[in-house]
């Protein structure tokens, strides 16, 4: 049979790191023939909100996990929104109150919280007494007409043991002592999320739930529902939660926890999944570079880890780095201009009112700094390629390439290769700015060549290159000579050159 999995976040914040690698985890173990749909449990209406959806539906989709039927996308089993399944509720909802598998309760909160304050007192665990649970159809009645307000509650018989199988903690069983009659709906039309989530699961033909262990309580409350009502079974999996570096729950004490937060701080989308596919699942070897491709070929719950992980943020800039190294440069001009642009360095030089945002693909354009300096996108290409493996993130490439775009400050010592005399790096300096302003075809491979031509009269070629390169960039450390004089244009170059005369 094929399998159908369904992610199920309720849009009460920004999409949780946590909550990517349960979809993450529901792609993986999708196949060709099966199904991944997208169920947004709104049912709390009012800590549901819109523009969290859209944050789920965006990060998904930039994480590169497709799922096939969902809100917005359609599909036979929608709607995909439980906002939008109300008719359907009310139906079972009924179904249990007519079949006696649940009832109203009309115990005021007032009352309730003295029963558990009752309980707590005697060290018991505090479960509905069960008050409510017989009253006669007449008494039920007369509270309706007289306008009670009532929650309803499942049926649970004592002293019987739920178990279910979990693909990776194996049996797991629950007393239903330890339950009580527990709340599945506010009214005859309102479910909570038990209820609604047995019944969409049921609903919607899912075969496999995997979800965060955080839900494992609230399966055998679940299947009792489906018990209830007669659903066919579902195969579960709870996958461990991942922890903050001090084992407590990654919270934002701990810093950036939602999807967008990564994308901001530079993080590809690539190295993300990479990364928390990692966490909770091994591949059996050292490997530690996926692909989404190659993690969906090889993925198997089988090697899932069963204890919880640690989100090791060294780890994902390690990773980072690796997926910025097989990067496509243009791919990456495209997300570091927004660094850039954000920082200062340069705006957009035909239309400033062109928008780059930080994690977003800025348009293919001509840039230009403050004074003037024009970066075509084919330049700024070859800046980021050169830089792209001495980078962690995103939005270190303004730190790297700062000298590009900023005046730079020299000095003998800087300028100094070995033991060069002022007078020999004045001179090599000399015949760099000639070499360059000979130039008359202004290309990458005429500027190398040219360049190199000369460094090749010397000796030692430190002796021209090194000066050359610490004039035009100010560091001990930067991309080569060649590519740096090429990037700054012929004038920006000579300038350069000029002013670090000065100090020899
Ligand atoms: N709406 C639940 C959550 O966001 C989903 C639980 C489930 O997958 O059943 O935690």
């Amino acid at each position: 049979m094929n399998k159908r999995v369904r992610f199920a976040p309720s849009p009460t914040g920004l999409f949780h790191v946590g909550s990517a690698r349960i979809a993450l985890a529901n792609y993986l173990f999708t196949k060709k023939e099966d199904s991944f749909v997208l169920r947004i449990e709104d049912t709390d209406q009012e800590r549901s909100e819109e523009k969290y959806e859209k944050n789920i539906i965006d990060s998904l989709k930039w994480l590169g996990l497709d799922y096939d039927e969902g809100p917005q996308k359609g599909g036979d089993y929608g709607p995909y929104r439980q906002s939008e399944r109300s008719d359907t509720y009310k139906r079972y909802i009924k179904k249990l109150l007519v079949e006696d598998h649940a009832y109203r309760c009309f115990c005021s909160q007032k009352k309730l919280e003295k029963e558990r304050e009752r309980q707590r007192k005697k060290g018991e665990a505090p479960t509905y007494s069960g008050v409510c649970r017989d009253l006669g159809e007449d008494e039920i009645k007369e509270k309706l007409e007289k306008g009670k307000s009532f929650v309803i509650r499942m049926k649970v018989k004592e002293g019987e043991v739920v178990k279910f199988k979990d693909l990776i903690r194996g049996e797991v069983s629950f007393e239903t002592e330890i339950m009580g009659d527990y709340v599945i709906a506010k009214d005859e039309k309102s479910p909570l999320y038990n209820l609604a989530c047995a019944i969409d699961d049921y609903e919607m033909n899912i075969s496999h739930v995997i979800r965060g262990e955080d839900h494992i309580s609230n399966t055998p409350k679940q299947i009792l529902i489906q018990k209830a009502l007669k659903f066919d079974p579902i195969t579960y999996a709870h996958l461990p939660l991942i922890l903050a570096p001090d084992k407590s729950k990654l919270s934002k004490r701990f810093g950036a926890v939602s999807v967008s937060e990564y994308k901001k701080e530079g993080f590809l989308p690539e190295a993300l999944v990479n990364f928390l596919a990692l966490l909770g699942w091994s591949p059996g070897d050292d490997r530690e570079f996926f692909t989404l491709t190659e993690l969906k070929k090889e993925f198997t719950m089988d090697r899932c880890k069963k204890a919880g992980a640690v989100f090791n943020k060294e780890k994902l800039e390690y990773i980072n780095t690796l997926h910025l190294k097989e990067a496509d440069p243009e791919r990456l001009t495209k997300l570091c201009i927004p660094y850039l642009v954000e920082e200062g360095y340069l705006k957009p030089a035909d239309d400033r009112k062109k928008k780059t945002s930080l994690g977003n693909e800025a348009p293919k354009a001509n840039y230009e700094t403050d004074d003037g300096r024009e970066f075509s996108f084919s330049v700024l290409n070859i800046l980021i390629k050169d830089h792209q493996d001495r980078i962690t993130t995103l939005s270190e490439i303004t730190e790297v390439t700062d000298y590009f775009f900023k005046p730079v400050n020299v000095d003998f010592k800087l300028l100094q290769w070995k033991d060069m005399s002022p007078e020999e790096v004045a001179d090599s300096i000399d015949k760099a700015k000639k070499v360059l302003s000979n130039i008359e075809n202004w290309t990458q491979d005429e500027v190398s060549e040219k360049l190199l031509e000369k460094a090749n009269e010397y000796d030692d070629r430190g002796k021209f290159l090194w000066p050359l390169r610490a004039a035009l960039t100010g560091k001990e450390a930067s991309a080569g000579p060649f590519e740096v004089a090429y990037i700054l244009g012929k004038k920006e170059s000579s300038s350069r050159l000029k002013e670090a005369k000065k100090v020899l």
